[in-house]
């Protein structure tokens, strides 16, 4: 409250709340810092024990380099998990044990370099399958025979990896997807959805109702929100809010607000409390504006002037954008450079574009000076010919900077992760942690949504993925069916409806 100040109507709104931005410290991270216990290097994040390099994620133990990884233990590599253990180098998995190089399987144990696969045990190298044991490459074998026929294949050796890793992609891309993933969900249109109802174009949702462009919902439960990027946790009536949740409501054009005891919030930052407008950094507060305390008569009345003000004198950004009442707050007031963010990943810009779209392109320094001594292209083959002393070498990440992909150039191995490596049999790996994050993520659909046709086209079907024709109800003839999906038309993915996507695994 030391930082607060009397509203000024000679001047937007935005133009005073940018200087209390200025004058006030900011949280180095955005942690509910008291639930973390060694895990210093996490963010975006609560409930962690013993993590490292974890983002986006909570009730994690034994984790690192993961994004919005929940409830799991000994996971490394995980973008997108809940419910796991001993998981590594995996998108999209739910209730997994030992499960590796593999993406969008639910309920597996022991199945590795894998895709959308449920309930299966005992899998290699397997694509669409339900309830299946000792397949490899989608061929069953005897328990016998599968424990063999795996013994030819050392997932030890990072060579062995990227050939098994060539070979899944050409046997995946050779067979359908459904046209969205997801599970338990009634009346949702989206990509990533899970036990949700009634949401629309939405991405990595979960426990969500009655929503409309969401984007990271992870936490149980979202209730009627709309604009709304990352959390939830019990949040309802939120718009226009990013990194908000824990129990809160009637929350609007917030960021990094939560706490169960937090009502009607409108153009705060790291706030909690009821009936507060513009405030940045204040808790267990009521009626208060620009950080300063006012009655309830005072607050409403100033509110509303402000609100009108807002109307009729909005802030311009340096493009010519005005902000009126309704709109977020303006991109060009972020803390952050536009590079070092997430929007990076999705919609990629140069410095150059950064600032010509008026973007905070400012205090951001990209060159890395690491003293790399090791290059990942000499390191060991096989996990087995690797020393003790590689957790005191700084390594060159194979990207060196060059890709575009938030690279850092170089990475270290800690000695909890040359420990999992030996204990699972995995080669070292040989890109920088958030390199690795982009490689895991880059064959998934985008954040857009498209209306498509399902493409099984009959029995006449080729390409061999039209496999079991009695269970196509359209017959002979090509599927009517539409959808919305994430996956662009042109791209290389066979993508099916639901029902012929369910022909076709069941
Ligand atoms: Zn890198
Ligand atoms: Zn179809
Ligand atoms: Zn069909």
């Amino acid at each position: 409250m030391d930082y607060g100040a009397d509203y000024d109507f000679s001047r937007p709104f935005f133009t005073q709340y940018k200087e209390l931005l200025e004058r006030i410290p900011h949280p180095s991270r955005e942690t509910i810092e008291s639930t973390l216990v060694n895990s210093d290097y996490c963010n975006i994040a609560s409930y962690l024990k013993n993590s490292y390099l974890v983002f986006n994620s909570d009730y994690d133990e034994d984790c690192a380099y993961s994004s919005y990884l929940e409830r799991s233990s000994r996971c490394f590599d995980i973008t997108m998990g809940d419910l796991s253990e001993l998981c590594y180098e995996s998108h999209n998995i739910y209730k997994c044990n030992r499960v590796i190089f593999s993406d969008n399987c639910n309920e597996c144990v022991d199945v590795a370099f894998s895709k959308d696969c449920i309930a299966c045990e005992h899998c290699f190298g397997c694509v669409n399958l339900r309830n299946k044991q000792y397949h490899i490459f989608n061929q069953p074998f005897t328990k016998e025979g599968y424990f063999e026929e795996i013994k030819k294949y050392d997932p030890g050796s990072y060579k062995v990896r990227q050939e098994l890793t060539e070979r899944l992609g050409a046997l995946s891309r050779s067979l359908p997807k459904r046209y969205a993933h997801g599970l338990k969900n009634a009346e949702v249109k989206g990509d990533f959805i899970f036990n949700s109802k009634n949401v629309s174009e939405s991405y990595e949702v979960t426990d969500a109702q009655d929503c409309k462009y969401c984007h990271f919902l992870f936490i149980a439960s979202t209730k009627d929100a709309y604009d709304f990027t990352m959390w939830g946790g019990g949040a309802e009536r939120v718009y226009e809010c990013m990194g908000t949740g824990g129990g809160q409501s009637d929350i609007r054009f917030c960021y990094e607000c939560w706490s169960s005891d937090t009502r009607k919030l409108e153009y705060c930052m790291y706030s909690q409390g009821n009936d507060l407008f513009g405030c940045m950094g204040v808790r267990k507060k009521q009626y208060c504006i620009l950080n300063k305390q006012y009655s309830r008569e005072e607050y409403e009345a100033l509110r509303g002037r402000i609100v009108e003000q807002m109307r009729t004198m909005p802030y311009t950004d340096a493009k010519g954008n005005a902000y009126p009442y309704g709109e977020f707050f303006p991109s060009e007031i972020s803390p952050f450079n536009y590079r070092e963010t997430m929007a990076q990943m999705y919609f990629p810009l140069t410095q150059a574009e950064v600032v010509a779209q008026g973007f905070n392109g400012k205090h951001f320094d990209e060159t890395k000076q690491y003293d790399i001594r090791v290059s990942a292209d000499d390191l060991p083959d096989n996990i087995k010919d690797v020393r003790d002393s590689i957790t005191d070498e700084i390594i060159g990440c194979t990207h060196r900077g060059t890709c575009g992909e938030q690279c850092t150039t170089a990475f270290r191995v800690t000695p909890a992760e040359l420990e999992f490596y030996r204990r699972m049999n995995l080669p070292l790996p040989r890109l920088c942690p958030n390199c690795r994050h982009y490689a895991r993520v880059s064959d998934g659909p985008g954040l857009d949504f498209h209306a498509r046709r399902c493409m099984c086209s009959g029995e006449n079907s080729e390409g061999g993925h039209y496999r079991n024709h009695a269970a196509h109800l359209h017959g002979a003839a090509a599927c009517e069916n539409t959808f919305e999906t994430a996956y662009a038309p042109g791209r290389p993915e066979i993508v099916y409806c639901e029902q012929c996507y369910q022909a076709e695994t069941a």
